[in-house]
């Protein structure tokens, strides 16, 4: 299945509660989500009265939040769900590991992008550069030690600096450190589960995969 292109606000809908896929919009203005909490289409509010969902239904959700999240397609979330049960250690958390990773996903938490979608424009379009050379590949997997900027002919595009001045920004995580002056960041140290801040039960997409 290719990459969904329709409203972003359906997917928070659908999945009852907010991923914050507009960036700064999701802040500044009305959220769909406060007004019409409940699924999207023609059947979504006899759904929400429904009785309690299966065990299979929501490890599903579950599996579709995540990858909303992420923004990545199923095909690309199956491979990387089977690389990280090949790796030692706990699954799902190599699989969120393995996301988190993402250089799209750096880009976003170091605060150059103001949303996933927009870091990852910003990758493909040559913006961004890892150890000094350019990448444009979203997908590419950081190390720790790499040093991830945006590339200096870039530096004062606005979508750089309007997401960097934003109040809204998330909070940069502790093995990230990021200069916003020099639109530059390093990565100190691989995350574990306890360093990334996304409530999910990634368990129940283990579970999903297991069947
Ligand atoms: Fe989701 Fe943002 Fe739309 Fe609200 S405004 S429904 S958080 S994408």
């Amino acid at each position: 299945m290719s990459r969904y292109t329709g409203p972003v606000c359906r997917l928070c809908r659908r999945e009852g509660q907010k991923l914050f896929l507009k960036g700064m919009k999701c802040y500044t203005e009305k959220c769909p989500i406060e007004r019409r909490n409940f699924a999207p289409g023609q059947h979504g509010q006899t759904q929400q009265r429904r009785r309690k969902a299966s065990d299979y239904a929501q490890q599903l959700r579950e599996k579709q939040k995540v990858k909303r999240i992420y923004g990545v397609s199923e095909r690309y979330f199956k491979t990387l769900f089977e690389r990280a049960a090949q790796q030692t250690g706990v699954t799902g958390e190599n699989l969120l590991v393995g996301l988190e990773l993402r250089l799209d996903n750096i880009v976003y938490r170091m605060g150059f992008g103001s949303s996933r979608k927009q870091a990852r424009q910003l990758v493909r379009h040559g913006h961004v550069q890892v150890n000094g050379g350019s990448v444009n590949v979203p997908s590419y997997s950081v190390r720790a030690g790499d040093e991830v900027r945006v590339a200096p002919k870039s530096k004062d595009i606005l979508p750089v600096a309007a997401s960097l001045e934003a109040k809204t920004r998330p909070d940069v995580v502790r093995w990230l450190a990021v200069d916003p002056e020099t639109r530059t960041g390093r990565m100190l140290e691989r995350p574990g589960r306890a360093d990334i801040p996304l409530a999910v039960q990634e368990q129940l997409i283990v579970e999903l995969y297991s069947k």
